[in-house]
């Protein structure tokens, strides 16, 4: 594990439910899987910033948005703090 075990109270991005579990380590970050919709995340640092966060994993691997793990309560994609992946 690359990073701070993700705190139980983050929802997952797919569904907003808190049960996201630790998989396994992966080539950008660690990964994690929903219990309840059983989509993938990565739990990684983004390019250039400071802070680790959040990125679901969609469709063919690709990556959607990175969100930063500042706050502790998971909050429904507010666009001030969205970040586009870029270069990872
Ligand atoms: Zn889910």
């Amino acid at each position: 594990m690359k990073y701070h075990l993700l705190d139980r109270n983050v929802c997952c991005p797919f569904c907003g439910r808190a049960n996201l579990a630790y998989k396994r380590p992966g080539q950008h970050g660690d990964v994690y899987g929903c219990n309840a919709c059983l989509k993938t995340v990565v739990h990684r640092r983004q390019k250039g910033k400071p802070a680790c966060g959040l990125v679901p994993v969609l469709n063919f691997g690709q990556l959607g948005y990175w969100k930063p793990c500042a706050t502790r309560y998971w909050l429904p994609w507010p666009p001030s703090i969205i970040q586009p992946i870029a270069n990872f």
